[in-house]
């Protein structure tokens, strides 16, 4: 890596911001190139595990997330055809973590944080409407073709990290496949600022809801309401019925029949996959976050995944900048480590736990609401699923 030469990320999502902030805290020019004129703010992921926070609070952002953000210290797997309820209580790792819990918070709160952050650091700039199309690399660095509203340009890095997201063209420019599946069925997501705790006892702020026809995630974010159904939604017709008005009032009234309307803020309908790319790294280039990996939402394994990834890269990038590392080395040891967690751990458990909710023949579902009932009140079964859940065991490499 020549000294003189930033790193250039493509795209500042959470993955990217993270990265970005982490170099700048070590001293390593950092070049942020956000395709946007300004940060997205879509609703997307909005659950941050333990080891994320413990690397975002070394960064020195988890405490304004914090402020900003719910704790949520249970979660709860509800059985709508028994009325049973299976709940973990996230204090059984309170010896294992600073954060024993799931912190609930949109995760344009996290990259409009480290924005501001950023801003402190004379070595890093943030770029808005610089969309990165392709880059060409040689011995000492990386060329990056972007187009901007000004026009095309090309700027120089010591090193490129695709951080561009799900259809990343850093990963396409590269020529790195990205295997995998697309479900058939598509995700749909609605907002509302209805108080569903005070209508189902004892609710907890996350619940995955198991039902023989209709089977749902219920969360709160730190602004609303959100639940989340698998819909089969073939055509742009049909994904337009689902979106509408009376499709999403009849869905929300079969969760709760209350007088009226619910409120609706907010409504998506997204495509689900779960992929891995073949290689996280090629020479000078490295892939993080969704450019990487993508999979179902169901655990919030996704986003908390990309932060890790950016941590473990950061790492080797200071390292590297700093010459205690050689750089083939230690972007195979990058590869090697997030690559396989995310084909091995992430892929497995998100497609386990899309299966576990999914099944809707009722022996099944009992017998999966019994197991769980009995991990939640044996301590050493409960301490055993938080952790796997919170992804404790495969984020620090
Ligand atoms: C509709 C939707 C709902 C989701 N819900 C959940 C959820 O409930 N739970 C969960 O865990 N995960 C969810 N996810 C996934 C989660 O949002 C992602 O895992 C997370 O955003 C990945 O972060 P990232 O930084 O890798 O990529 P992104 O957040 O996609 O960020 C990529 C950034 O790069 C920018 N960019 C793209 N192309 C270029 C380019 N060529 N040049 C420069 N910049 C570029 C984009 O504008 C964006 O700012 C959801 C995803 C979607 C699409």
């Amino acid at each position: 890596m020549t000294a003189q030469d930033p790193v250039v990320i493509a795209g500042a999502g959470p993955a990217g911001a993270t990265l970005a902030l982490y170099l700048a805290q070590h001293g390593v020019p950092v070049l942020l190139l956000e395709r946007e004129a300004a940060l997205p703010k879509d609703l997307r992921a909005s659950t941050f595990h333990p080891p994320s926070l413990e690397m975002l609070n070394e960064l020195g952002v988890a405490a304004p997330m914090i402020a900003l953000g719910l704790i949520v210290d249970r979660y709860q797997y509800r059985d709508r055809g028994t009325g049973e309820v299976a709940e973990f209580d996230m204090s059984v790792i309170a010896d294992e973590t600073l954060f024993p819990y799931r912190l609930q918070l949109e995760q344009y709160e996290l990259t409009a944080i480290i924005e501001r952050v950023l801003r402190r650091y004379a070595c890093a700039e943030l770029r808005f409407g610089h969309d990165v199309t392709d880059f060409e690399q040689d011995a000492d660095g990386v060329s990056v073709a972007v187009t901007t509203p000004a026009g095309r340009q090309t700027l120089r890095g010591s090193f490129l990290v695709g951080a561009d997201g799900a259809s990343s063209n850093v990963r396409k420019a590269a020529g790195i496949g990205f295997g995998g599946f697309t479900y058939h069925e598509k995700f749909l997501v609605a907002s509302t600022d209805f108080a569903f705790e005070q209508v189902f006892e004892d609710l907890s702020w996350v619940n995955y809801v198991a039902d023989a026809e209709d089977w749902c995630v219920m969360l709160r974010t730190d602004k609303a309401w959100r639940v989340l159904w698998p819909v089969d939604a073939a055509s742009n017709a049909e994904a337009e019925r689902e979106l509408g008005d009376a499709a999403l009032q009849e869905r929300l009234h079969r969760l709760h029949d209350k007088p009226g309307d619910y409120r609706i803020r907010h409504r998506t309908l997204y495509d689900v996959h779960q992929r891995v790319a073949r290689t996280y790294v090629k020479g000078r280039v490295a892939l993080v976050g969704d450019a990487g990996h993508i999979n179902n939402p169901l655990g919030g394994m996704g986003m908390n995944g990309g932060l890790h990834d950016a941590c473990n890269l950061g790492r080797k990038l200071v390292a590297t900048w700093r010459g205690g590392l050689d750089r083939e080395a230690g972007l195979a040891a990058y590869d090697r480590q997030r690559r396989e967690l995310a084909a091995r751990f992430v892929q497995e458990h998100t497609i386990a736990n899309k299966r576990l909710m999914e099944s809707s023949n009722v022996d099944v579902q009992r017998e999966r609401q019994r197991d769980l009932m009995e991990k939640a009140r044996d301590p050493e079964k409960a301490k055993a699923f938080v952790m796997e859940r919170a992804m404790m065991h495969c984020a620090w490499e």
